[in-house]
Parts: C-alpha cells; sequence; structure tokens
C-alpha cells in the first residue's frame, strides 16, 4: 500500500503498546466506539477488543454513532452480544477505546464519550488520523485497524483463538479488498487467523459477496449514469456516479458501499467518486485513487480523511455543487 513499508511508523506504533496495555489492564469499566457508518473493519476491531476485555472480566461494551442498526452482513460476528444502542453507551467509564476512527467526528453522537472518560486510547491505522486519545497506537503503514490490533494481542499475551480470529479476520478480508492491496505480513496474519478454523470463504461471501437481487437494477441505473471526465485531476482523470435515494430504496448499506468498487476500476481515471445522497441536501463521497494522487489529501481538504488511495468526505448542495467542488479540490 505504501511505497516504503514503514519500518519508522511500525516502530513507533510497537513502542506504544506497553503504555496501551497497562490502559486495558487496569481499566474495569470500558466503552469500545467504532466509527459511523460501520464497516467490518472497525466492528471487527472493537468485538474483538470487547471479546478479551469481557474475558478478563472487564465491564465492556461496543457501540456505534449511527445507524441504529449493525449492518445485516456482519450480524454473525461473535461478540455482537456485546453491541449496545450508541444512546446506551455509559458516560464516565474507566476507558474509551476508539477503533478504525481517524478523527473525532467518525464518532458521530459518540464523541462526547471521549472526553468523560478517564482514559481513551485511539487505535487506527488511517493517515489522517488527528491523534484525539489520551494515548494514540496508529499505524498508517497497517492494512487494517484489525491488523494492528492482532499485534497488540500479541504484545498482550492473549491467545487468539477462533472467535477472535473471526472478528480479525472480517476486518483484514475487507479491508484488503479481499487481499488484493496487501504488504508482507498480511498473508502471514491470514493464515494464523486461518488455523483457527474459521471459515474464511464463508466468512468473506458473507460480508462482501452477498447481495438481494435489487442490486443488479440499481447497479444498471447507477453505473448507467456515470460520467468521465478526463481532463480533471490535471488530465489523470475522474469517473464518477451518483446514487440517488430513489436508486437505493430498500437496499442495505452492503449494496450501496459496493459500487464505487465497480467505479474505481475505470482505466481511463486515476481517481474514482461515487456520491451517496443523504436527506435533506447532503451528499456521502466515497474516492479512491490508483497511484499517484493521495485522495487523504483531497478528503481532508473537504473536510473529510481517509488513507491514502481510499478517502471520504461529507458535502451539501446539489449533485453538480458537489462534482464541482471535487473537481476543483482535485486540482
Ligand atoms: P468509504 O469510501 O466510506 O469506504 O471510506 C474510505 C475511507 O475514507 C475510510 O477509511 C473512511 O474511514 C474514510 N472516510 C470516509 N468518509 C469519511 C469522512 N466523512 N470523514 C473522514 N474519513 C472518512
Ligand atoms: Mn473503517
Ligand atoms: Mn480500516
Amino acid at each position: 500500500m505504501t511505497t516504503t513499508p514503514g519500518t519508522a511508523s511500525a516502530t513507533s506504533v510497537e513502542d506504544e503498546f506497553p503504555r496501551a496495555i497497562t490502559l486495558l489492564d487496569t481499566a474495569r469499566t470500558v466503552s469500545v466506539l467504532c466509527h459511523v457508518q460501520p464497516d467490518a473493519d472497525t466492528i471487527g476491531s472493537g468485538l474483538a477488543l470487547a471479546i478479551v476485555l469481557q474475558r478478563r472480566g472487564v465491564a465492556v461494551e461496543v457501540s456505534f454513532g449511527s445507524p441504529d442498526d449493525l449492518p445485516e452482513s456482519m450480524n454473525e460476528l461473535p461478540g455482537r452480544d456485546l453491541l449496545v444502542p450508541a444512546a446506551d453507551v455509559r458516560v464516565g467509564v474507566d476507558l474509551v477505546v476508539s477503533v478504525d476512527a481517524g478523527s473525532r467526528g467518525r464518532l458521530g453522537a459518540l464523541a462526547d464519550r471521549m472526553d468523560a472518560a478517564d482514559a481513551s486510547l485511539v487505535i487506527d491505522h488511517h493517515r489522517s488520523n488527528t491523534r484525539f486519545g489520551t494515548l494514540n497506537v496508529v499505524d498508517d503503514a497497517a492494512e487494517s485497524t484489525t491488523a494492528v490490533i492482532a499485534r497488540l494481542f500479541d504484545a498482550w499475551g492473549v491467545e487468539i483463538d477462533a472467535s477472535i480470529a473471526h472478528c480479525l479476520f472480517a476486518g483484514l478480508v475487507t479491508d484488503t479488498g479481499s487481499f488484493r492491496w496487501v504488504r508482507p505480513g498480511s498473508h502471514r496474519l491470514a493464515e494464523r487467523l486461518l488455523e483457527t478454523g474459521i471459515d474464511g470463504a464463508a466468512i468473506a461471501r458473507k460480508l462482501l459477496d452477498t447481495h438481494p437481487f435489487g442490486w443488479l437494477p440499481m447497479l444498471g441505473s447507477v453505473l448507467g449514469s456515470a460520467r468521465l471526465v478526463g481532463d480533471a485531476v490535471g488530465g489523470l482523470g475522474l469517473v464518477y456516479a451518483a446514487i440517488l435515494r430513489s436508486d437505493s430504496e430498500g437496499l442495505r448499506s452492503e449494496e450501496i458501499e459496493s459500487v464505487i468498487d465497480i467505479v474505481r476500476t475505470t482505466s481511463e481515471a486515476e481517481v474514482a467518486a461515487v456520491l451517496k445522497q443523504q436527506p435533506g441536501d447532503e451528499w456521502t463521497v466515497s474516492l479512491r485513487s490508483k497511484t499517484v494522487v493521495d485522495v487523504s489529501v483531497v478528503a481532508t481538504t473537504l473536510g473529510g480523511g481517509g488513507h491514502r488511495n481510499a478517502a471520504g468526505f461529507t458535502a451539501h448542495g446539489s449533485k453538480d455543487d458537489v462534482v464541482a467542488a471535487l473537481i476543483d479540490a482535485l486540482g
């Protein structure tokens, strides 16, 4: 994923493990917070950590700010009984742990729980991470937050059994795009997790390869209206598509989030964008780049964040306004 698979970054994050472990070892009450519109990396990280804490006798809960329900594709993840509605997350616990969130804002309605705790621990892999915890374990060279958590577990002496492995594999397989963007060690971790007896094929199918029939006509409509702007991004090209609320009626977030993975394959464009219409005049926008463009910088400029090749932001206005602002920011 990075051109210099970072010894510097890997070394410094490992240096933070002892202090993180001390926090985790001494807390009696812990809230684990996942990012809004949760994906399998944030939920897999949160549940794996919560399973470990619960086994150690800690009063632990996991939550995310929005939406109300866990995406259906994640409803077989072990530890999901530790999930509580956002409104029920206790205020003033010993420790809050944020997993896979690059900034405070990504915690949505739960951001205030960070301030109310005695200590806050941020575990993440976003290049744009703002270090918003009292302790920050951030490795922007890591392929997933679950990969950082696996290393933390090793340092902590936690045995990774099949339940924990299932959660960690969920984040690893999704954030690596089914092991397409990997680095040295990614497959070694996958091998370790699979050796616990988990069914990797079934986990991947449930998370990534299962859609209702209505997904097909939605793709037909959305992809049919995609646009290629060859002279955008200094001539490197932008391809974009918009998912209107009318396109996605009755479909799940899984169907909506799948579209960018098709749009981004367009060979004539370095950057791909999918605009997802929200209630009111709001749009959430997914950005992907192939090689030279750092979309996390562009997304940060527009109020969002992310990784070098995958980022996002939220915008307001008409579709044309959002596209114009994006083209402008892409230069
Ligand atoms: P997505 O396109 O939603 O899959 O997001 C791609 C990457 O960008 C993920 O790592 C997200 O955490 C990050 N991201 C997406 N939307 C936002 C946002 N509004 N603010 C900050 N980061 C975002
Ligand atoms: Mn995520
Ligand atoms: Mn992630």
